[in-house]
């Protein structure tokens, strides 16, 4: 049966400008990364998806990768996309990506053409499209010219399976390189997606400028550290969290140090009126180089927690000082 998507879906969000693309991406867009795989309840993550869209996020991020099982979170993806959204695939912006290992041999991860082009075309099959909106590579290959890669992104776009090319995780300087190989193809880079949080912010040492002179979009990954940056794991380790699940954040990730510096940014959160997750998204979101930040949610009820990060984006000088004391102590 067809989603009724909520007639009041357009109101609340904030949509912005995707570089110097004729995109505008919401504020805050959904990660399939975890949580949709299939080893996750389906009926969740098509609420989440369902919850999402009828909230104005109108951009959903995949891979091939993602699951677990890999291809799994594409798949159920698909599934919903096809049984419940079809009506208003105009109105969405998929994004996959190809890079990281996905099948045994030679061919199955990295940057060549065989690579990005096959998982496309696996990807596509999986999510039951005829194209997605972004395709990205996943990461910089040390390996294949550069040029190799951007051509295959061109390719695709020239093809219809894509229509726009992005790139992921690539340091300052190759996306420099990038940008310029991809603009003489004739196929502009619409974003990068990078890692960015109160947590992560190699961006700012360089790439932030270099985006925002080429024109390209930057939209922040894993903006909460995976959970770290909300009031979740204040009192200890719940049961079915990221943590306790999943080997990509690790016990070790909470140090005292970690913790105390969460419980500070918590409190100040809550002077603000906020969550913590609602003001490490806001926080982000305070930059207008940043694009659209790329949450992750476990429930609905997470989802709106982030949502709500909108009502109150501003920050006073007093504020960012003392977050900035914060995370340096
Ligand atoms: P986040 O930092 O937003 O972490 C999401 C996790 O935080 C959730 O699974 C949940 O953890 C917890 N959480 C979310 N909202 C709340 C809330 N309001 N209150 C309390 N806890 C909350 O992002 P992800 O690391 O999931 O990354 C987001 C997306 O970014 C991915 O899905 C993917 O699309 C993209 N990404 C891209 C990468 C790349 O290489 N290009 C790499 C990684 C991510 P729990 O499950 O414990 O409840």
């Amino acid at each position: 049966m067809q989603h009724q998507a909520r007639k009041t879906r357009y109101d609340q969000m904030c949509y912005q400008r995707c570089g110097r693309s004729g995109i505008k991406l919401p504020a805050i867009s959904l990660g399939l990364w975890h949580n949709f795989g299939s080893v996750d309840v389906f009926e969740n993550g098509k609420a989440i998806i369902f919850e999402a869209f009828d909230k104005g996020i109108t951009h959903f991020d995949l891979a091939n990768n993602y699951g677990p099982e890999p291809g799994s979170a594409e798949e159920n993806f698909g599934k919903i996309a096809h049984q419940h959204l079809k009506a208003y695939r105009d109105e969405m912006l998929i994004s996959t990506k190809a890079g990281y290992y996905m099948w045994p041999g030679p061919y199955g991860e990295w940057g060549s053409r065989k690579n990005l082009i096959s998982s496309l075309d696996q990807s596509l099959k999986r999510m039951r499209l005829d194209y997605v909106d972004i395709f990205y590579s996943h990461r910089f290959d040390p390996d294949t010219p550069l040029e190799e890669t951007m051509m295959a992104l061109d390719h695709v776009v020239r093809q219809g399976k894509a229509l726009y090319a992005g790139i992921s995780n690539y340091p300052a300087d190759k996306t420099r390189e990038a940008e310029s190989i991809l603009r003489e193809l004739g196929t502009p880079c619409l974003i990068h997606q990078a890692r960015y949080s109160m947590f992560n912010r190699w961006v700012e040492d360089e790439l932030l400028d270099v985006v925002d002179k080429r024109g390209v979009g930057l939209i922040a990954f894993s903006p909460l550290a995976q959970g770290l940056l909300t009031n979740k794991y204040l009192k200890g380790i719940p049961e079915g969290s990221r943590m306790m699940r999943n080997h990509f954040l690790k016990e070790e990730h909470l140090t005292a140090e970690k913790l105390e510096v969460i419980s500070k940014l918590n409190e100040l959160a809550l002077d603000r009126g906020q969550s913590l997750a609602q003001m490490a998204i806001a926080w982000l979101l305070k930059d207008p180089r940043v694009s659209s930040v790329l949450v992750g949610a476990s429930s609905v009820r997470q989802l709106n927690d982030s949502l709500e990060s909108l009502r109150n984006r501003a920050f006073t000088r007093d504020e960012l000082d003392r977050i900035e004391g914060i995370l340096k102590a």
